[in-house]
């Protein structure tokens, strides 16, 4: 068994394999922390370029007064170089950060099997390949760990402690202790595809993807949606871009591959089409968006406001639309309340504007005109919304954009796609959260920080559970599986206990 416990403490040599942008930044969390570090890869130069690379960002670091220049230089010095992977004799353990293909993992494991005493413990950073895997073969299997780090590793607190069938409960917890003592936050992720982060963002860009395709609004309306209304840090069509549509599609496909192809994670047509077009996303210059020097700018233009303020009334119970009635309000109109309207509903000028329940404007108005709204994650804040209407009846809404222009919000026209926007997403989202909880015994709690450091959501999955209330996520899911005939939105058997307080 693994002296896991030899782990404390800055007196533990790490080694370091495969110094390309992971492993680099790994080595330098590690020395930082106190470490000294020896660095391997199979590539000759690979590690100088790394050394280069560690002791610019350093330097950025010394510039920006965040390092002394003699713990610059200490740290510098703690990091060695070497030759060939029998340098790396003596290290109390190992992480590997090569290639993403289970083979070359494989065969390293055995080549340190070889090299390391039994209670050397052998981390890898994968982010997609069982750990059970990566162990397969090996004497000492209880030794092997999954320790995914985030990239820029240096910068993203998060890490992903993954424990495959054989992987001893002592190595998973000194790994953890570590982490904090590299200031990061690790969580237990199951060894499932995508561990937590990778899977539970799965519906961010696979719902998307499937609004864009059946034109819910053009992606820089649902990038500003999602971003703006949804409080995500970037939209999922410029997340893409940034990360590489193909880097992205991998992933999915990867996932969709590990899960028995099962059709919540196949990878969307649209996505495909731009990685044969060479559409790469930023780094090509071209992807959802085009940002060659003379591109126009994408517009994410809102409603234009009709010219006079409509009569306003509000239901006696607004619930999640409270908020914006007060808004309304104090923005100086005058919204009556109105007992007779439906819970979470108002009416303009004798158009009933509701809330989205996951069933288009359309079926839900049976005939009557109606308006829907898309969710925002704070009605109370947000300065933008979506909304879409009944057929024939897009025509109103300038009139409830003019009525929230007081309120400082700005409308989006959305086509009436079922669910609509961040609704759809946030319900989507947690749902995965509550079926990895449901098939991997994942603490909600530990899905939530990994969303919110490891994806940058503004809150994680179990919190829009809490904002939206398990029936209403429940609800949206069944009126989306009635509308579209697609097993994706099965209900999570874990959705009530999940959302519930102290699950
Ligand atoms: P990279 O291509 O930047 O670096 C990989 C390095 O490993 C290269 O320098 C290569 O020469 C070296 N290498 C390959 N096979 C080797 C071997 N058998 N022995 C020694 N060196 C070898 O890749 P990366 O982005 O740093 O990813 C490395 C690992 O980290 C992968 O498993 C990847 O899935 C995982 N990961 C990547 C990210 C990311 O965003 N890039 C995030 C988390 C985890």
């Amino acid at each position: 068994m693994p002296e896991a416990e030899a782990l404390q403490g800055p007196q533990t040599l790490i080694g370091i394999i495969g110094t390309g942008s992971m492993g680099a930044g790994i080595a330098q969390v590690a020395a930082l922390a106190g470490h000294a570090v020896r660095l391997f890869d199979a590539q000759p130069g690979a590690v100088q370029a790394a050394l280069q690379r560690i002791g610019n960002e350093l330097a950025h670091g010394v510039q920006r007064g965040r390092l002394e220049p003699a713990q610059r230089a200490a740290v510098l010095d703690r990091l060695q170089p070497v030759d060939s992977i029998a340098g790396i004799e003596g290290c109390g353990l190992v992480i590997e950060a090569v290639a993403e293909r289970l083979e070359v993992k494989q065969a390293l494991f055995r080549q340190l099997e070889q090299l390391l005493p039994a209670h050397t413990v052998l981390a890898t950073n994968t982010s997609s390949i069982s750990v059970t895997a990566v162990a397969q073969g090996l004497q000492h299997r209880g030794r092997v760990v999954g320790w995914h780090f985030f990239n820029p590793a240096t910068r993203m607190r998060l890490v992903e402690v993954v424990r495959g069938l054989d992987t001893d409960h002592a190595v998973a917890d000194a790994i953890s202790q570590l982490s904090r003592a590299w200031g990061k936050t690790p969580v237990d992720a199951p060894n499932t595809p995508g561990f937590i982060v990778n899977r539970v963002a799965r519906p961010y860009y696979g719902e998307s993807l499937r609004l864009l395709a059946e034109q819910l609004a053009p992606a820089p309306v649902i990038d500003r949606l999602l971003r703006e209304a949804g409080g995500f840090p970037m939209g999922p069509f410029e997340l893409i871009d940034l990360v590489g549509v193909d880097i992205n599609l991998a992933v999915s496909e990867s996932i969709f591959a590990a899960t028995q192809f099962d059709t919540r994670y196949a990878p969307h047509l649209l996505q495909q089409e731009l990685v044969r077009a060479g559409r790469l996303g930023r780094k090509s210059g071209r992807g959802f968006y085009d940002y060659q020097l003379d591109a126009a700018t994408p517009l994410a233009a809102p409603v234009e406001p009709a010219p006079l303020l409509p009569a306003l009334r509000a239901s006696a119970q607004p619930g999640l639309l409270g908020p914006l009635v007060e808004r309304l309000r104090a923005g100086g109109l005058v919204v009556v309340a109105d007992g007779s309207l439906p819970a979470e509903s108002l009416a303009i000028d004798e158009v009933t504007v509701a809330l989205t329940d996951g069933r288009t404007a359309t079926q839900r108005g049976e005939g009557q005109p109606l308006l829907l709204l898309d969710l925002a994650r704070d009605f109370a804040s947000t300065r933008v919304l979506g909304a879409t209407a009944s057929a024939g009846h897009h025509d109103r809404l300038p009139t409830l954009a003019v009525a929230l222009r007081p309120a400082g919000i700005e409308l989006l026209a959305l086509d009436d796609v079922a669910g609509l926007g961040v609704m759809r997403v946030a319900a989507c989202l947690v749902n995965e959260a509550a079926d990895l909880c449901t098939w991997t015994g994942t603490l909600p709690a530990d899905i939530d920080i990994a969303m919110v450091l490891g994806a940058g959501h503004p809150q994680g999955p179990m919190a829009w559970g809490e904002l939206l209330g398990a029936p209403r996520v429940i609800k949206v899911l069944e009126h989306l599986q009635a509308h579209y005939g697609d097993s994706r939105y099965r209900r999570s058997p874990r959705l009530w206990r999940m959302v519930a307080p102290h699950s």
